[in-house]
């Protein structure tokens, strides 16, 4: 019987690494719930909208078409916004900087959720994010909380970043990832929270075979 399963966490603990094996080895699809947030952020950024107005932001959510599209390449599900792919540019740091004020606004969420939940109506998802387990699929059937120590996250961040742009810095990276985590465990809508049913992985010793033995241990229970 196919499942929901859904990975909330802190910035970069390696949720979505997670996420994309789980959703292989079941054959499931995979859903990065935060690609939403960053390319509705890069919208409001190309056409400066100002997101602390509602209406603004109503109004240019009419305008958004996201969806996600399976590259045959590599068989994974990129962003697109509007008919372009997106997957590679709102991995920015321009984006991670504004995401999080952008992801607090209610319009936003209540526009992100509704899509996500739609994606859910068919099970055999793995979907991850911040409040995946505790507003979007309060009755996922698993719920897994993702937690690294912070070194450990920013050391990651860091490298994948590196290789876009060399000149980024290590406390650029570290400045961001305390950043998002700050705004999205405060916010007022839906904050980053752990849900009282999930099961926690802390991933900042484990290899990613270990990680993903003890997720199918949990899908299999
Ligand atoms: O997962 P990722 O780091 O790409 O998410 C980018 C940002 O989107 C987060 O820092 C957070 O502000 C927002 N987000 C959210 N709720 C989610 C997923 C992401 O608020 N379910």
């Amino acid at each position: 019987k196919k499942i929901i399963i859904t990975i909330d966490g802190w910035s970069s603990c390696g949720k979505s690494t997670l996420a994309k094996q789980l959703a292989r080895e079941l054959h499931y699809v995979y859903i990065d719930s935060g690609a939403m947030y960053r390319a509705i952020t890069l919208y409001f950024l190309r056409h400066h909208i100002d997101w602390t107005i509602p209406a603004a932001v109503h109004e240019a959510l009419q305008h958004i078409k996201l969806e996600f599209i399976t590259n045959h390449k590599n068989g994974q599900t990129e962003m697109w916004l509007n008919g372009e792919n997106v997957e590679y540019v709102i991995r920015d740091l321009v984006i991670a900087e504004k995401v999080s004020e952008v992801a607090a606004v209610k319009e936003v969420r209540e526009y992100a959720v509704a899509k996500q939940q739609e994606m859910g109506r068919k099970k055999g998802i793995v979907m991850d994010g911040r409040d995946i387990g505790t507003v979007v699929f309060p009755h996922a059937e698993l719920k897994i909380f993702m937690t690294a120590d912070e070194k450990v996250r920013v050391q990651r961040r860091y490298k994948e970043l590196y290789e876009k742009n060399p000149n980024i810095t290590l406390e650029e990276v570290k400045q961001n990832l305390e950043h998002r985590d700050y705004i999205d465990s405060h916010r007022a809508i839906s904050p980053l929270r752990q849900a009282e049913d999930a099961l926690v992985l802390d991933n900042s010793h484990l290899t990613m075979k270990q990680q993903l033995e003890i997720a199918e241990g949990w899908v299999k229970e």
